[in-house]
């Protein structure tokens, strides 16, 4: 199949080198890298965010198209809203004169109006990917939310006018439904990691092998409840917690959440077991897992979550808040421990019982490698994706795609 990935404002190409790439950015490079390696067409649309970059560019297999839309300057997702009627236009027509997809597949919402747009214009199906909801950010973040005034209207529109809507966890399920959007319209596939980089074997970062080790992994933004792990910390006695996220290490200084942390972790009386690692180059997060007893991940809501899933690929138990994909990542008791969100008394004794107990972490290691692999490989996350493509093109897929898809 040719399928059009759109991806407004998330390029697959910082994911592929940059250090300041969030989980979409991921998803889309991995999504279009696997569908390329099971013999489809991919070209990724994404707005042009400086005059230096080509038209389109080839990687991994596919390639990534940058669409005049708006200044060609990095601008805040919230501000491109009124851009995506340009996007439209200039993605119909490179369909119409140079390449007819067979479907689009929109990540995120504002991606959606495009594709449906241009897909209205040119024939073309569309399948929607929302990543994440204007219902749970404003139950969230309230006030503090940027997102244009509409968008839980446009989300809610979107899901009824696309061809399939794809959810990535039972609670995006939850809220879709309540949002009205109807079950038949939906498919439950989730995210993936890339098992062959995120594997326990292979180089780790240096650490102090008496010092155990809690990771955690993520932007610098406070939903992420870095407060509430270093407000655990002090009953989790002798370990270091590793920040990793953000800008990289050096300018560190000038982040005003970053200095707002450690000047927390200083109140606590945790400040020298605290440490910010700053951001990583996505090829370095392997080596940051298999340097930790644990990863932690204690997000407020999480629509997704790559990092557990990672850390689980990598052979590292987690400790989660049970929000969002978590609850469906994580098997509680088997592979991690679930607590409650923003509960940093509840955080920290899971964190104790884990940390000093070798045989439990040994057991949820195995199992979170097992479930990483069997479940959320790329190769099976994509299969199952061409099998939503192949339904709403109409197309039937190779026998044994569709075998592996419904197995
Ligand atoms: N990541 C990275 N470098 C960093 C921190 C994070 O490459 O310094 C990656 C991480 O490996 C994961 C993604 O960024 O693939 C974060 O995805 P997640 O779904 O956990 O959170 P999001 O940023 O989408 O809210």
């Amino acid at each position: 199949m040719r399928i059009a990935m759109v991806s407004e404002h998330a390029s697959p190409l910082s994911a592929l080198g940059g250090v300041d790439a969030g989980g979409q950015n991921a998803h889309v490079a991995e999504l279009a890298a696997a569908l390329v390696a099971q013999g489809h067409e991919v070209r990724v649309y994404t707005r042009r965010e400086s005059p230096e970059q080509p038209r389109v560019v080839a990687a991994n297999g596919f390639e990534v198209v940058h669409v005049p839309a708006g200044p060609a300057a990095v601008l805040p997702k919230d501000d491109l809203l009124p851009f995506m009627g340009a996007f439209a236009e200039h993605m119909a027509a490179d369909w119409r004169e140079r390449w007819l997809p067979d479907v689009a597949h929109a990540h995120f919402w504002m991606s959606g109006l495009a594709a449906v747009t241009a897909g209205r214009a040119c024939d073309v199906p569309v399948v929607q990917t929302y990543h994440a909801l204007g219902t749970v950010k404003r139950r969230h973040q309230g006030a503090a939310d940027t997102s244009p005034a509409h968008r839980v209207a446009y989300e809610r529109q979107l899901g009824r006018v696309v061809d399939r809507v794809v959810v990535q966890c039972q609670d995006e399920v939850r809220e879709l439904l309540r949002m009205g959007v109807p079950r038949s319209q939906m498919a439950l596939v989730p995210s993936g990691v890339n098992i062959e980089r995120f594997r326990p074997d292979g180089p780790a970062e240096p650490r102090d092998p008496d010092v155990p080790r809690i990771l955690t992994v993520g932007r610098l933004v406070e939903r992420k409840g870095y407060e509430d792990l270093i407000r655990a910390l002090p009953g989790v006695p002798a370990a270091e917690l590793v920040i990793v996220g953000g800008p990289p290490d050096g300018s560190l200084d000038d982040h005003p959440y970053a200095r707002k942390l450690r000047a927390l972790a200083e109140r606590c009386r945790v400040g020298d077991r605290v440490r910010l690692a700053g951001g990583v180059a996505a090829a370095d997060m392997p080596r940051w897992y298999r340097s930790a007893d644990l990863l932690a991940a204690a997000p407020w809501y999480e629509p997704f979550g790559l990092t557990p899933l990672e850390a689980m690929a990598c052979g590292v138990p987690v400790v989660g808040t049970a929000v969002g994909g978590l609850t469906d990542t994580v098997v509680d008791g088997i592979t991690g421990d679930l607590v409650p969100a923003r509960d940093p008394r509840a955080l920290s004794s899971a964190l104790r019982r884990l940390v000093t107990d070798d045989v439990r972490r040994f057991s949820y290691s195995a199992a979170a490698v097992d479930r990483a692999t069997q479940s959320y490989s790329w190769r099976r996350v994509a299969t199952r994706l061409a099998a939503v493509y192949a339904a709403v093109t109409g197309r039937a897929l190779a026998e044994d795609q569709t075998r592996e898809a419904v197995a």
